[in-house]
């Protein structure tokens, strides 16, 4: 560690991504490519970002990462630098699905798919939210019963970022329906061109699509695309979420960059002087701070392997918070102009606040909802009692 020159990393990242990030419009959160072009340069970088080492340093050494030279303060800072740069980070889930395979796949399976998570060959989907399980995620209802040396799934996922154009799926199903609830379940690869899947891209009110319903009509799926033992699915979905460490302490850069712009774009429309503008820029001046202070302190306890039970709600739940009352201040800064559609060609910024504004509810649902950070403060972090169920 005392050997590791982090200015030197920084701008070795910062290098990187200004000779090579590929010129794609800039869409706030994870958006799902517009068309087969943008797919293509997407996966053409995500690969690029593999084999020049920033992302999947961590995957053991034979399998193409770094293993045990791996440190974790890498990690953070290449998450950092790329949400400064405001550069696209890899597309779908493969990084998620890696870390199920890594823990419990196969060796014919780490074969099969790591190499092609890296090149890009596939890119991954997430399909475990379903219409009646999404916080209580182990309410799913997806099956998949055993018929010899296959699996025949039947039900419906909702919420599948990147499903429409996503090779395979890291599907989770009820395979044992009587078990009890968190009991029965079990992890899957799923060829997306598997008959009886159908997928339905759901219009969002940004005008964009980026998630999708997913139908399964006795879809089958070999059992050796199991991953790990059946109905283990629930512990193999937890380890692999929680190897996705590093984005959380991102997303307070988003604030101050959003902060930032807001005080730039006030000055450049001459309305520095109105005492309720300044007001409120300093209000919302202060919360960055105490957030930025918050996420540094919980990042600093990671990297010394201290837990501390509030530090992801936390930051999770105060980024959400701040993150919509800036882009409501953006748009209500604008006046008028402010209530035009995001692509309206007399929007201002381009439309940014607008996307910012209508994209910042998906911030306070997705990876666990305001409410489930709350509770996760209240009972973990405070050891309140639990809420009655
Ligand atoms: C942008 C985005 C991308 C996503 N991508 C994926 C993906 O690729 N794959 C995937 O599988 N899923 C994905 N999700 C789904 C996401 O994980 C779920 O939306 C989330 O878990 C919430 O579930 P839900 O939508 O079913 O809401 P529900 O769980 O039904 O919640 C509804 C409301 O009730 C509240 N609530 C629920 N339970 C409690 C409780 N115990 N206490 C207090 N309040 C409660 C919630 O806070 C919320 O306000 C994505 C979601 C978003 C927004």
């Amino acid at each position: 560690m005392s050997e590791f020159d982090e200015s030197a990393f920084r701008q070795r990242i910062r290098d990187y991504i200004a000779a090579n990030v590929p010129n794609l419009p800039y869409r706030v959160g994870t958006r799902s490519p517009e068309d087969e072009h943008e797919s293509r340069v997407l996966r053409d970088w995500s690969a690029q970002l593999y084999a020049s080492g920033f992302y999947g340093a961590d995957w053991p050494t034979q399998f193409g990462g770094r293993g045990d030279n791996y440190q974790s303060i890498e990690e953070l800072i290449v998450t950092e630098e790329f949400a400064k740069a405001r550069a696209p980070i890899p597309i779908g889930s493969g990084s998620l699905a890696a870390h199920a395979l890594l823990h419990f796949g196969t060796p014919r399976q780490q074969a099969v798919y790591l190499p092609k998570i890296r090149s890009y060959e596939h890119v991954w989907c997430q399909l475990f939210s379903e219409p009646d399980a999404g916080s209580d995620l182990a309410g799913m209802r997806t099956t998949a019963i055993r018929d010899g040396d296959r699996y025949v799934v039947n039900g419906q996922k909702v919420w599948s970022t990147n499903a429409a154009f996503s090779d395979i799926g890291y599907l989770l199903a009820r395979t044992d329906p009587s078990a009890s609830k968190h009991a029965g379940i079990s992890a899957f690869a799923l060829a997306m061109d598997t008959p009886g899947i159908t997928v339905r891209p759901l219009r969002e009110m940004t005008g964009t699509s980026d998630f999708n319903e997913v139908f399964f009509d006795d879809v089958v799926v070999p059992a050796t695309d199991r991953i790990g033992d059946e109905n283990n699915g629930w512990h193999i979905a937890t380890t692999s979420l929680a190897s996705e460490r590093a984005g959380v302490g991102a997303l307070v850069i988003r604030l101050r960059q959003n902060l930032d712009a807001l005080i730039a774009y006030v000055r450049a429309a001459g309305l520095r002087g109105d005492p309720i503008i300044r007001q409120r820029l300093a209000d919302a001046h202060a919360r960055v701070e105490v957030a930025t202070w918050v996420s540094s302190a919980a990042m600093e306890r990671r990297l010394h392997g201290a837990i501390n039970e509030a530090d992801v709600p936390l930051t999770k739940l105060g980024f959400a918070v701040l993150n919509e009352q800036l882009s409501y201040l953006g748009i209500d800064i604008q006046g008028i102009r402010g209530a035009l559609a995001t692509e309206d060609p007399e929007a201002l910024d381009n439309g940014h606040w607008q996307d910012e504004f209508l994209y910042a509810k998906a911030y306070t649902i997705s990876g666990g909802s305001n409410q489930i950070m709350q509770n996760l403060l209240g009972e973990r972090a405070l050891g309140l009692p639990r809420e009655p169920k």
